[in-house]
């Protein structure tokens, strides 16, 4: 006779939980950075494909002891690359749970669990976000698939209005659809337009401002030409760009865009949940919003929900269930037709991922979600203040109205530049400051990284090199700040002589998540 097939996965989840206890244990002192690169785990955990079968513990063992390297603590207070946020406990129990409970949230009768936390927390989101009561919301992988997800649904609004339904009868042929959208959109929102068949070289860029904001006025000119053809258009807006942390001005753009007809959906991925800040002036960065037509954000950033949960959000639900839904004769499906997960994401098939959303916003409420959004901003202007003061150091996502003791920076982003503060030095080398500067701020970023006090990261801006941090994670506080001030400022002092740019790019032109 077999075992209970329970008893074995009991004893493998044992031995997972006794890995995970001792990650958790040393998460906040561990260096942020993996001790070891992809090449060296790869050559840690490749090898033949197994003959036959092995002991599960054996396994989870063999398979922690040969990855253990390669991790990164994403989820420790020190973590400040791209914008990822760490694990609040519910959601990383709720996770597991999710996990172990295997559940398949496609349909309400396969998971009746599954749907329900989708409907609540979902509802929740829109409420939190201020966003029309009665959005449908599709959760999926990140704010990559939710962008698939609304354009997909704006681009049946707006076809349907231009007479031709493309779930049916498919782009070719279709009226074309015109698409405006900031210089500086995330490289996610491209991705999205080509999945659906907009490709990228017919978006219509719209100017935006020193800090990435898309500027009204130049939107006013495009839709203008737009309007002149009667083209069905969508304006993609954004709340929170991924260096400078500024935003569109949201009514405005939903104003303008309205007028013409078209649809304006906003990436939010982080930003969206300034909505919730105690300060008016965080708040007033994302007013407007709620006039768009559909959102998407990420659960795995600011709300530090564990990978991957990212949200859909739309007002046009009938869009929505349209450019989406999918159907079987063996689905048993929800009688009132709202509860399927199914009709509301590009998946079949998928994880419980509500589950750590329920979690994290039951934990949270509305008081906690506050703090930890005003915290991380708070903690980044605190950052800020205290680099800008360092030789050298620019902060150019600085907002410009700081006319009193308002904050250096906007929200939870700070994007920094190290320039040589004694140019002069090496003139007769190198007549190119701002190539040295370029190189400077490389090599601080991968020095502050490769230190394992803080984890940072590169990008380029305006065409020069700079330093992001983003402050997303629920349990930084004070402490990790001085860390990495301390490290970054270590690091600004530290080459001997400014370098040369002869010398190796230890970090060639970092892009963002
Ligand atoms: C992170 C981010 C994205 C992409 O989100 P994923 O969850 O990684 O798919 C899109 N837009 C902005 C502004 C982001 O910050």
């Amino acid at each position: 006779m077999d075992a209970d097939p329970g008893d074995a996965l009991r004893a493998a989840l044992r031995a997972a939980a006794g890995h995970a206890d001792a990650w958790l244990a040393g998460l906040a002192e561990r260096p942020v950075r993996p001790a070891h690169g992809a090449a060296e785990v790869l050559a840690r955990l490749d090898g033949r494909l197994p003959a036959g079968p092995s002991d599960p513990v054996a396994v989870v063992d063999a398979l922690v002891e040969a990855v253990g390297g390669g991790l990164t603590a994403t989820g420790s207070p020190r973590f400040f690359g791209y914008v990822v946020g760490g694990t609040l406990p519910a959601a990383l129990a709720a996770d597991l749970l999710a996990v172990v409970w295997d559940q398949n949230a496609a349909l309400a009768s396969l998971s009746p669990a599954a749907s329900a936390a989708e409907a609540v927390a979902g509802r929740w989101v829109a409420e939190l976000l201020g966003l029309p009561s009665g959005v449908s919301v599709g959760f999926t992988t990140g704010t990559q698939m939710a962008h698939v997800t609304a354009l997909a649904a704006a681009r049946q609004r707006v076809l349907a209005d231009a007479g031709w339904d493309v779930a049916a009868d498919g782009l070719t042929g279709a009226p074309p659809v015109r698409v405006l959208a900031g210089a500086d959109r995330h490289a996610t929102v491209d991705a999205a337009l080509r999945l659906l068949g907009f490709g990228t070289r017919t978006t219509v860029e719209v100017a935006t401002d020193a800090l990435g904001r898309m500027r009204p006025d130049a939107l006013r000119t495009a839709l203008t030409a737009t309007a002149a053809t009667q083209r069905p258009t969508i304006v993609v807006a954004q709340a929170g760009e991924i260096n400078t942390g500024a935003f569109d001005p949201l009514a405005e753009i939903c104003a303008l865009a309205h007028v013409h007809g078209a649809w304006v959906h906003v990436d939010g991925a982080f930003g969206l949940w300034a909505k919730v800040s105690a300060s008016a002036p965080r708040r007033a960065l994302v007013a407007g919003a709620e006039l768009a037509d559909s959102w998407a954000t990420d659960g795995h950033k600011w709300l530090n929900v564990p990978y991957d949960c990212g949200i859909a959000l739309v007002a046009d639900r009938t869009a929505h269930r349209r450019a989406m839904s999918a159907s079987a004769d063996y689905f048993v499906l929800d009688s009132a037709g709202q509860l399927d997960p199914v009709d509301w994401t590009p998946e079949f098939s998928r994880r419980a991922r509500a589950l750590a959303v329920y979690a994290a916003l039951r934990s949270l409420g509305r008081s906690g979600l506050r703090d930890l959004v005003d915290r991380c901003c708070d903690l980044a202007d605190d950052a800020a203040t205290r680099l800008a003061a360092l030789p050298g150091v620019t902060v150019l996502n600085a907002t410009g109205d700081r006319g009193g003791p308002g904050p250096l920076v906007a929200l939870n982003q700070v994007l920094i530049r190290v320039d040589d503060p004694s140019p002069a030095v090496d003139r007769a080398h190198d007549p190119r400051p701002a190539a040295r500067g370029d190189l400077l701020t490389r090599r601080v970023t991968a020095a502050v990284t490769a230190g394992g006090e803080a984890y940072v990261t590169g990008t380029v801006w305006r065409g020069r090199a700079a330093m992001r941090l983003s402050v997303s994670n629920w349990a930084t506080t004070r402490r990790e700040i001085d860390r990495a001030v301390a490290a970054i400022a270590d690091a600004v002092a530290g080459p001997a002589r400014p370098p040369r740019p002869r010398d190796a790019d230890p970090h060639p032109g970092g892009v963002p998540l």
